[in-house]
């Protein structure tokens, strides 16, 4: 466990691109298993390696309101990656968060507090969510 850091509530939280980029992880990877199967398909997400831009649009136009964008069986870390990206990773305090996640079915009430998202996130190693400094 990470020292634990106290984090102000007006805080915002995205996917640091670049810190995926420079720990050697592909946000296009991470990203296109979110697409929807028509989405896959058009941008030729398996042999293609499309661009970041590309996909946060289209996740958040078109596959992020499918059904089964998130479903109750996600792991919860994959459940927050995926409700940033369909904000378009726009920066996200850690309430509105915990509000988008509410609104999802399956998810535990307990796991969407402020403080419970907090000490998730912190530990996020893989993701690249990071903590924008304000
Ligand atoms: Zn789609």
């Amino acid at each position: 466990m990470s020292e634990e850091v106290i984090i102000p509530s007006t805080a915002k939280w995205a996917i640091d691109l670049n810190w995926l980029k420079a720990t050697g992880r592909s946000f296009s990877i991470l990203a296109r298993d979110t697409l929807c199967a028509k989405c896959r398909k058009k941008l030729k997400a398996d042999s293609l390696e499309v661009k970041s831009t590309e996909l946060l649009k289209t996740i958040q136009k078109c596959c992020s309101k499918s059904d089964n964008f998130i479903t109750p069986g996600l792991p919860f870390q994959e459940t927050i990656f995926r409700v940033i990206l369909a904000n378009g990773n726009k920066p996200i305090t850690l309430a509105e968060l915990g509000e988008a996640l509410r609104q999802r079915p399956g998810i535990d009430v307990y796991r969407t507090s402020v403080i419970f998202l907090s000490r998730l996130m912190q530990d996020d190693v893989y993701y690249g969510i990071k903590c924008i400094p304000a």
